[in-house]
C-alpha cells in the first residue's frame, strides 16, 4: 500500500545542501517536492525538480495545505536559521512523516532536532571535515566511515604486498583488515581474490574497523 506520495521525497530548504540532495534524488529516479521560502531560489529549481513551492515551512498547517503529509520521507536542509530548522522538523513530526532527515550545524542543534522528531540527523560539515583530515595526508585516496566504527578506504598497496598474492601477504591476520578490491592504473576495479597478485601502483579497497584501517593506510 504505497502512500500517495509514492516513492517521493520532500526536500525543504533548497540551499547548497538541500539542493544537492534534491538533485541527486531526481537523478536516482524519485519524485521530489522542493520547498523554500526564497522565491528566486524556488524559481531556479522549477525545471529541475518534480514540483517546487515557495513557502515558509515552520507551520504544520502550511505543510498540510501543500500535501506534505502524503509523503513518507522528508529532508530538512535548513541550517543557518536554527529556529526555522527546528520548527520545520516539529511541523513534519506533527504531520506524522515516517522518515524525517535533518541537517544540523553542530551537536547541540542535532540534539534538539532529535528531540523534536528527526529520525536521522546528519552533520555535513563535520563529516566532510573528518573525511578531508583522512585524505589530506595523502595516505588515503578515499575514506567512508559507517556509524558503527567500520570504514572502507581506498589506499595505496603497502610495499610488503608488491609482487605477492593477497593469499601470501595475509594482510587480514596481520592487520585485521580485509582487501575487498584492487584497482590497477588504467584497468577496471576487480574483486580481491587470494590469488590476486599486487603490482606497483595498485590501489586497494580495504574494509575493517576504522582504527585498523587507519593504521593500515598509515604503513603504505
Ligand atoms: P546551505 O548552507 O545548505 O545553503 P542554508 O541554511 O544557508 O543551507 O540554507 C537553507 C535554505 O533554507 C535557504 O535557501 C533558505 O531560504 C531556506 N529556508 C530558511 N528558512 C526557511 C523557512 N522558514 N521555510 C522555508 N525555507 C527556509
Amino acid at each position: 500500500n504505497t502512500p500517495p506520495g509514492g516513492d517521493g521525497v520532500v526536500v525543504i530548504g533548497l540551499g547548497r545542501f538541500g539542493g544537492a540532495v534534491a538533485e541527486s534524488l531526481v537523478r536516482l529516479g524519485h519524485d521530489v517536492l522542493g520547498i523554500d521560502e526564497n522565491a528566486e531560489l524556488v524559481q531556479s529549481w522549477a525545471d529541475r525538480l518534480t514540483h517546487v513551492v515557495q513557502a515558509d515551512t515552520t507551520n504544520s498547517e502550511t505543510l498540510r495545505r501543500l500535501g506534505v503529509q502524503d509523503f513518507a520521507r522528508a529532508v530538512v536542509g535548513i541550517g543557518t536559521d536554527i529556529e526555522a530548522s527546528v520548527l520545520t522538523v516539529l511541523a513534519l513530526s506533527e504531520l506524522g512523516i515516517a522518515d524525517i532527515w535533518a541537517k544540523a550545524l553542530g551537536p547541540k542543534h542535532g540534539r534538539i532536532l532529535e528531540r523534536t522528531g528527526a529520525h536521522h540527523v546528519v552533520y555535513p560539515e563535520a563529516a566532510m571535515g573528518e573525511r578531508v583530515a583522512h585524505l589530506v595526508t595523502g595516505k588515503m585516496i578515499d575514506f567512508i566511515e559507517f556509524d558503527d566504527g567500520f570504514a572502507i578506504v581506498k589506499t595505496r598497496a603497502p610495499r610488503e604486498a608488491i609482487g605477492r598474492t593477497l593469499g601470501e601477504c595475509a594482510l587480514r591476520s596481520k592487520y585485521g583488515v580485509t582487501v575487498v578490491g584492487v584497482k590497477r592504473p588504467k584497468a577496471d576495479f576487480t574483486y580481491a581474490k587470494p590469488e590476486t597478485r599486487i603490482e606497483q601502483g595498485d590501489l586497494l579497497i580495504v574494509s575493517g574497523p576504522t582504527r585498523l584501517v587507519e593504521a593500515f593506510a598509515a604503513i603504505t
